[in-house]
């Protein structure tokens, strides 16, 4: 009678299905548990990694939408007069135009808003 040697702990057995059941109670099963147990702590740092840059970018967002509501009011006022600005503040072609012929000053001036 051949006898088996458990692979953790070098414990023979007289047969394969005895010593599958000395891993089952004794090392949780068949080599997966260092495994395993090295992935949970990986997908534990993962999702303690994920909920960090989920909190720093809603707090950068939420800091770049306080910054950029410096004309909130201003836009505010110029919808209620009905007068319409095209163009986002991002694209550089509609920020250049700002600057020259649709200055917000100029704006102001023309609508009464105060910026
Ligand atoms: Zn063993």
């Amino acid at each position: 009678m051949a006898n088996i040697a458990c692979k953790f702990c070098s414990k023979e057995f007289g047969s394969e299905e005895s010593m599958n059941q000395h891993i089952q109670a004794k090392h949780g099963g068949l080599g997966e548990t260092k495994k395993s147990g090295g992935k949970r702590t990986k997908n534990y740092f993962v999702v303690i990694a994920l909920i960090a840059a989920i909190a720093l970018f809603s707090y950068t967002f939420y800091a770049r939408s306080q910054k950029t509501g410096d004309y909130d009011e201003f836009a505010k006022c110029l919808t209620g007069k009905a007068i319409v600005v095209y163009g986002n503040d991002f694209c550089q072609y509609t920020a250049k135009q700002h600057e020259g012929v649709q200055s917000f000053e100029k704006l102001s001036e023309i609508s009464g808003c105060v910026i």
